[in-house]
């Protein structure tokens, strides 16, 4: 599947691009012809001026108005407005019942085709707008998914149902920070949600070490997906394309779908950014959210001739596998207090000291997955505050897991290598785009 159309040329202009981008994007949102809503004008109310319905007291007169699909005639419901909620062993019947709506009513709309299947299958939580008039039901409201309300309205003929389509839409966000305090702050100041900065860091957690290698002065450009809908921002979608400046050094990522519809993020040579270490394996957003790149290490200020690397954080912080690996040491281990050791290939071990406790599926003897938890940050050993000690040792010999050099995971494969330069090479482009104004703006005194 293809899912952006190649840059020709590149972009001049970013919002000309994103039109373009959009266009050829395939298999996102659901576009259908919205039925005829009610709008605000031909709404009739009781109030004098024009206050909007939903300031009044409820229970309330409401009428709702609309155009019936098969005849085009306007039919209306006006009456008693009601929310019925689905408890626990409610069924609409009871529902009816317990409001002394007509349940006859209600057998009618479930005659209606398409009726019973959109109407029946409720849960708990789930919610009906209902209008009446002493029971005698007008019209009956429920939005069943995100992007389909069924309506049911009495009309001449008896109830007709509408499905109102609430189309989503994603665009593409174009975004990109400095960070001068923290990555959450920059994230911020670049208008990106925590979660996306979130993704952002998951995507080069191979390459760099979010919690202390971070500098005044790193960038950051990320496109993402958001997802609208009638005007309003549902939610972030996934990052398509990002790049990172970390201390000089430029680092990028191209989100790409294969034949087999597996998405993940590559260089724009084609290899995966996966490697086989995680360069920190300590839950980041716990850690940096506390983190000042301009101060000293806030709690352990000292310099200190040991082998690993310390990541202050809150006790109780998740601490991750920093590879696949199997655990070969798991318990009490002198100052390093609780201890786990996993062995990895290629004759590498990992520790990961002064634990509060375990994780249960870290077992001697057991397989783990990089990134999976394998206990929480304490002070047990010798550590006078809650702090991750790691080690990386390769043939028994300390390495510097910040910095030591990891192979490159094997490239794309070959026959996908034209469909993956093909899907990324407009991101490209654009992230190109976004980089050079980023630079042109901060050209301006
Ligand atoms: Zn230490």
């Amino acid at each position: 599947m293809m899912l952006f159309a190649p840059a020709e040329t590149e972009p001049a202009d970013i919002s000309a691009s994103l039109t373009r981008i959009v266009a050829g994007q395939s298999g996102t949102g659901v576009l259908t012809l919205p039925l005829s809503l009610p709008d605000a004008g031909p709404a009739v109310s009781d109030h004098e001026d024009n206050q909007p319905l939903a300031l009044t007291a409820v229970p309330r007169k409401d009428f709702l108005l609309s155009r019936s699909p098969e005849t085009g005639t306007e039919i209306g419901a006006t009456g008693e407005k009601l929310t019925l909620t689905i408890n626990s062993g409610d069924t609409l019947d009871s529902l009816f019942g317990r409001h002394n709506l007509s349940r006859a009513d209600l057998m009618a709309v479930l005659e209606l085709s398409d009726a019973r299947s959109m109407l029946r299958d409720i849960k708990p939580g789930d919610r009906f707008e209902v209008t009446h008039s002493d029971g005698i039901l007008q019209s009956l409201e429920r939005r069943v998914n995100e992007t389909t309300t069924v309506r049911v309205l009495r009309g001449e003929q008896g109830f007709v149902l509408q499905k109102i389509d609430h189309p989503i839409e994603s665009r593409l966000a174009y975004r990109h920070g400095t960070i001068n305090s923290s990555l959450f702050e920059a994230g911020k100041q670049a208008n990106v949600a925590d979660k996306v900065i979130m993704n952002l860091a998951g995507i080069f957690a191979w390459d760099i070490d979010f919690v202390l290698d971070i500098r005044d002065g790193d960038r950051f450009v990320v496109i993402y997906e958001e997802i609208w809908q009638e005007g309003e921002l549902l939610r972030d979608g996934e990052i398509q394309a990002a790049e990172f400046i970390n201390d000089g050094e430029s680092y990028r990522a191209l989100r790409y779908v294969d034949s087999s519809g597996k998405a993940d993020y590559y260089t724009p040579d084609g290899h995966s950014v996966r490697k086989a270490f995680i360069r920190a394996p300590v839950d980041f957003s716990r850690v940096s959210s506390r983190f000042n790149p301009r101060r000293r290490h806030p709690i352990l200020n000292v310099v200190r001739a040991h082998k690993g690397v310390d990541y202050a954080a809150p006790s109780g912080t998740q601490v991750k596998a920093a590879g696949d690996g199997k655990v070969i040491h798991r318990g009490r281990k002198g100052g390093y207090g609780n201890a786990i050791i996993l062995q990895h290939g290629g004759n590498i071990t990992t520790l990961y000291g002064h634990l509060s406790r375990f994780a249960r599926q870290a077992r001697v003897g057991r397989r783990v997955k990089q990134g999976q938890v394998i206990g929480y940050v304490g002070k047990t050993g010798l550590a006078t505050a809650p702090h991750l000690h790691y080690e990386y040792r390769l043939n028994g010999v300390h390495r510097n897991p910040r910095t030591v050099s990891l192979p490159k995971a094997a490239p794309i494969a070959e026959d996908q290598r034209e469909a993956f330069f093909q899907q990324t090479g407009g991101l490209l482009a654009q992230l190109d785009t976004v980089r050079r104004s980023q630079v042109a703006i901060a050209a301006i005194p």
